[in-house]
């Protein structure tokens, strides 16, 4: 009752729950209260739990914040949703995202901006924008977000919670759907790094449906906050705090250093020298990516269809048109139009090119068109492969820095959020958004927002430490000395 009287009084404004159904949410807390009564309750009895669009849940809508699935309902559950089920969560609604999970704002969405609890005028992040505003307006205990580039740890930062990204095959990806197969992951958004670390215990482990998922036995993470040790080495980044950070930004997390080396953490200066190359490479292999699984939206077998008819009567209308000059054409010209005719494209490759046009916004656009150009043969090699060796690079210099410290701090974007529409402009300037998150998914790395303090405009900025792969009891543990 607390989450549906918060959603009634201002998500009308802030927009972050898309698809929510009251009267269910109801019958299915009195079904956990039964539980917890009969003592079969699971580990998250009761936590109320908002689901990012992206994830599917059986029978509700699953739409991507896209129109080319407006319409398209889920038949089954994703191995998160059911694995929350079972121990007890409170599945809430779907919240708001960027369109297919492609943005840093939450601006790409057919359901219109979510908007920052903190001040309405700026983005909540992106892409897990409706996750991270959420959790800040109190809509929900916490929420699953998913991260390609950042879209947990980025929106986290903007709205002032904790945002984990787990490394990349520790929670299956089946039922979520697919943006860049080789990057994305989810995980939570919540309040605490406790809460975090219990949805995280839930969420892990070896999945059937998903071959990329690990089989590495899951901890437990609970354990792993319930008695933070400061004695740890904490690696220090240069390349992370120079040109193009905020200075109260870095100013602030300066401070927090100290004070984590005055309870005994030894900070260490290091180099990752090829994280500038960080967003070039990402925006190949991801886009890359995305083009290949965005094909399976053809209108055919689900998803938004553009009218038939209409393709169809258009494509007569073309066809009559060629005819009638043909009729008073000789020649070349005659042989030109009748080739014209025999090639024109059949309706139904003119219905797959209108039902994607019609479909997919302008972000996502972009992404199939620079993901196809950068896999078209001849650029492959300038482009895709060469991006790969930078992912590599980027990997290596992680596996080098891992050697010497537990984990690594850095700044989780480069300012606060910044106002609605002021960079849907120029998608360069979106994606510098990224510089800091991206690195961690070219690694398959794990990494964890956490509020870090107020800027003087008033709204909050968020820290990261990363720590190398499976080691999210170490990123749990550092996570907890700064909370
Ligand atoms: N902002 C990045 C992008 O637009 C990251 C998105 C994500 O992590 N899903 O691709």
């Amino acid at each position: 009752h607390h989450y549906i009287s918060n959603i009634d009084e201002t998500n009308n404004d802030i927009n972050a729950v898309v698809n929510y159904d009251r009267d269910e949410i109801i019958r299915q807390a009195e079904s956990i209260q039964k539980k917890i009564e009969d003592d079969s309750a699971g580990r998250l009895a009761g936590m109320a739990i908002g689901i990012k669009d992206v994830i599917c849940e059986k029978n509700k809508k699953a739409t991507c914040a896209s129109a080319i699935l407006e319409d398209f309902e889920s038949t089954y559950d994703a191995t998160v949703i059911e694995r929350l089920k079972k121990e007890g969560a409170l599945l809430l609604g779907r919240l708001n995202m960027d369109e297919f999970a492609m943005g840093s704002s939450n601006e790409n969405s057919i359901y219109g901006p979510a908007k920052n609890p903190h001040d309405p005028d700026k983005v909540p992040g992106g892409s897990s924008g409706g996750s991270a505003a959420a959790v800040a307006a109190e809509y929900c205990t916490a929420a699953l977000g998913s991260d390609t580039g950042g879209s947990i740890r980025q929106p986290a930062s903007y709205c002032g919670v904790v945002g984990l990204k787990p490394t990349y095959g520790r929670v299956s990806r089946h039922g979520l759907v697919a943006f860049a197969s080789s990057f994305d992951c989810i995980g939570p958004l919540a309040n605490s790094v406790a809460d975090a670390a219990t949805i995280l215990e839930v969420l892990a482990g070896y999945d059937d449906h998903d071959n990329t998922s690990s089989s590495r036995a899951v901890p437990d993470y609970r354990e792993a906050v319930s008695d933070p040790t400061s004695n740890i080495k904490i690696g220090v980044p240069e390349e992370y705090f120079g040109k193009g950070l905020d200075k109260e930004i870095r100013d602030g997390i300066q401070e927090q250093l100290k004070d984590l080396e005055n309870e005994g953490a030894e900070l260490v200066p290091i180099h990752l020298p090829h994280m500038k190359y960080g967003i070039a490479a990402y925006y190949i292999l991801a886009t890359a990516e995305a083009s290949s699984n965005l094909a399976r939206y053809d209108g055919i077998r689900y998803g938004h269809r553009a009218d038939i008819d209409e393709v169809e009567q258009e494509l007569h209308q073309e066809k009559m048109a060629i005819q009638e000059q043909m009729e008073l054409a000789t020649g070349d010209k005659k042989m030109e139009l009748s080739k014209e005719l025999e090639t024109t494209d059949s309706a139904l490759v003119r219905l797959y090119k209108k039902s994607r046009t019609e479909g997919f916004g302008q972000e996502v656009k972009r992404r199939i068109m620079l993901g196809t150009y950068v896999l078209s043969a001849g650029y492959y090699d300038a482009y895709y492969a060469k991006a790969q060796k930078v992912r590599r690079l980027i990997k290596q210099d992680f596996t080098q820095a891992f050697d010497d410290v537990d984990v690594i701090v850095s700044p989780t974007a480069p300012t606060t959020a910044f106002d609605i529409g002021s960079k849907m402009d120029d998608p360069v300037q979106m994606y510098l958004n990224d510089v800091y998150t991206i690195s961690a998914n070219l690694a398959g790395i794990c990494g964890i927002n956490l509020p870090a303090g107020k800027h003087s405009n008033g709204l909050p900025y968020g820290l990261q430490f990363m720590a190398d792969t499976f080691e999210e009891e170490k990123l749990l543990n550092a996570a907890r000395l700064v909370e």
